[in-house]
C-alpha cells in the first residue's frame, strides 16, 4: 500500500508568536496550497510551491530539534490527508497542534489542540471542534457577523481576537470589541514585533 505523503512548503523551528501558546518552542510545518486566497494573507507563498514528503522523512527533519510540539499550519492544513499526518506525528510521541481555518470538515480528533480561524467559509462542524477560534480582525471585519462565534464559547473553546497586521487601528478596535466581551481574548503577532523567526 503506498505510504501517505504531504506538499510541504517549509519545516522550521521556532516560537509560537500568536494565540494561546505564545512563547511556546515549537517546529512549524508548513503545508503547500489554501483555496481560501484572502487578502491579508502573510503567507501567499505557501499557497503555491511545496515538496512531496513522507513520514519518515518528516521524521528525519524533526528529530534534528529537542522540541516536542509540532505545530502543522499553512496553506490550509486540511486540504491533504491531515488525520494521516497527525497520526503519524502522534505514533512518533510528538504534541500536535492544527492551525486551519475550519472551511474542511477534517477528523482532528487526535490533535493535542486545534485553533481554527475562520474566513470567507468555515464550517460550523470545525468551530465545535475548536479549542480556540482565532478571528482576524481588521477595519473591514463585518463586526455583526463576527459575534456569531461567540455563540461556541464554551468551557473548552476560547474566542481569540488578532488585529490584522499588528495595526494599531486593528488593536484598538480588538480592546474595544474585547472590553463588550470579556470571555474573549487578544492575540497579538508578538513574532512579528519581535522578529523572530
Ligand atoms: S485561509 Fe489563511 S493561509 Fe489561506 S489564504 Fe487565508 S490567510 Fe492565507
Amino acid at each position: 500500500m503506498p505510504q501517505p505523503s504531504w506538499k510541504v512548503n517549509e519545516i522550521f523551528y521556532s516560537v509560537q508568536g500568536e494565540g494561546k501558546h505564545t512563547g511556546m518552542p515549537a517546529v512549524f510545518v508548513r503545508l503547500a496550497g489554501c483555496r481560501m486566497n484572502c487578502p491579508f494573507c502573510d503567507t501567499k507563498y505557501a499557497a503555491r510551491e511545496g515538496v512531496e514528503t513522507d513520514a519518515k522523512q518528516l521524521l528525519a527533519r524533526l528529530a534534528a530539534w529537542p522540541a516536542k510540539a509540532v505545530i502543522i499550519t499553512g496553506g490550509e492544513p486540511a486540504e491533504q490527508n491531515l488525520p494521516a499526518l497527525i497520526a503519524a506525528l502522534k505514533d512518533a510521541g510528538y504534541e500536535v497542534h492544527i492551525e486551519t481555518n475550519g472551511s474542511i470538515d477534517a477528523d482532528v480528533s487526535r490533535a493535542d489542540f486545534v485553533c481554527v480561524s475562520p474566513k470567507k467559509y468555515v464550517s460550523p462542524a470545525m468551530l465545535k471542534k475548536a479549542d480556540v477560534i482565532k478571528i482576524v480582525v481588521g477595519q473591514d471585519t463585518d463586526l455583526e457577523d463576527l459575534r456569531k462565534y461567540y455563540a461556541y464559547e464554551n468551557a473548552k473553546t476560547q474566542i481569540y481576537l488578532q488585529p490584522e497586521s499588528n495595526k494599531q487601528e486593528n488593536i484598538d478596535l480588538c480592546v474595544k470589541l474585547l472590553k463588550n466581551h470579556p470571555s474573549a481574548r487578544l492575540s497579538l503577532q508578538t513574532h512579528k514585533l519581535a522578529n523572530i523567526r
